[in-house]
């Protein structure tokens, strides 16, 4: 619910994706906002500055990066409270995702500032589209933790997942965390690296865990730039037994068909719809 402030103050904050590295991946619409708004809040000035030269953008930039966000968000508020509109955009990609932003997102929502989105690359989405995976239904872990017992002990809570699983990874730690994939998730699950997207040196190796860790650990190359790590969700692990299972589908067939109980113990259980209304027939 938005607060009368928005209607009286037509300024917005514009939440702008910027390209992954390929310049030309920048769309018309967040030129135009970059050109248009009172002020940039870029990740760091520095690295958003080839992409506004590029295009002729000449918008004064404020920093506002993870270690600065929440005072600048406080900052960028007094801002939209004074008629000024706000892009905000970080070193690469869509702000938010593993990226500042967040504080400032919040803020201007309770304030009952406008909050737009400018869609647009996402490494996590880039990867998705050309892995080759499932992409029904996934989660997005972000980055594993840098420790390697927090980070072992976050996969092993993962083991059972059936979803496809996504990571972000850094050139420091992809060979230890494919390392610890193989030996948590097991060596032949299939999984893929998507390294350097929409760069010059773009790879897309698809494996099982254990070759891939292998290849990327052997070649100092595809050890090098920026990484998303996929990998296929699990097999499903029943947590009923058969009788469990045929004893809750007869205590729902008797407030509703069969059809109707099976779907929803599939949907509650996880089981297969068919095998559920089998055992309905028991
Ligand atoms: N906000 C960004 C987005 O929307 O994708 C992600 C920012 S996060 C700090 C940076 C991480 O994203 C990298 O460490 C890497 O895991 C992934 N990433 C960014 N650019 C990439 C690219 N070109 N190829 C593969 N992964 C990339």
């Amino acid at each position: 619910m938005k607060s009368p402030s928005s209607k009286k103050n037509p300024a917005q904050l514009f939440v702008v994706a910027t390209p992954l590295g390929n310049l030309e991946d920048m769309s018309f619409r967040a030129v135009r906002v970059l050109q248009e708004v009172s002020v940039i809040a870029a990740e760091d000035t520095r690295r958003v500055r080839p992409l506004l030269v590029h295009y002729g953008i000449t918008t004064p930039v404020v920093s506002c990066h993870l270690q600065n966000e929440q005072r600048m968000a406080e900052k960028l508020l007094l801002r939209l409270q004074q008629g000024q509109s706000i892009a905000l955009v970080s070193d690469a990609g869509t702000p938010l995702i593993s990226d500042p932003g967040y504080p400032l997102v919040v803020l201007a929502h309770a304030q009952g500032f406008s909050v737009s989105p400018v869609p647009g690359p996402s490494a996590l989405i880039a990867a998705l589209s050309v892995a080759g995976l499932s992409v029904e239904r996934f989660i997005f872990e972000g980055f594993l933790p840098s420790r390697t017992q927090a980070r072992q002990s976050r996969l092993r809570a993962l083991a059972h997942e059936t979803r496809t699983l996504v990571f972000y990874e850094s050139s420091h730690r992809i060979v230890s965390s494919l390392e610890d994939m193989a030996a948590i998730f097991g060596v032949k699950r299939e999984a893929v690296v998507a390294r350097e997207l929409t760069k010059r040196f773009e790879t897309v190796l698809i494996d099982g865990l254990s070759t891939l860790a292998s290849t990327v650990r052997d070649s100092r190359w595809q050890q090098k730039g920026e990484f998303v790590v996929l990998v296929k969700g699990g097999e499903h692990v029943s947590t009923f037994d058969q009788h469990q299972l045929t004893a809750m589908m007869a205590r729902l067939c008797v407030y509703m068909p069969r059809k109707k109980a099976a779907e929803i113990l599939a949907e509650w259980s996880g089981e297969k719809k068919n095998q559920l209304y089998g055992l309905g027939m028991e």
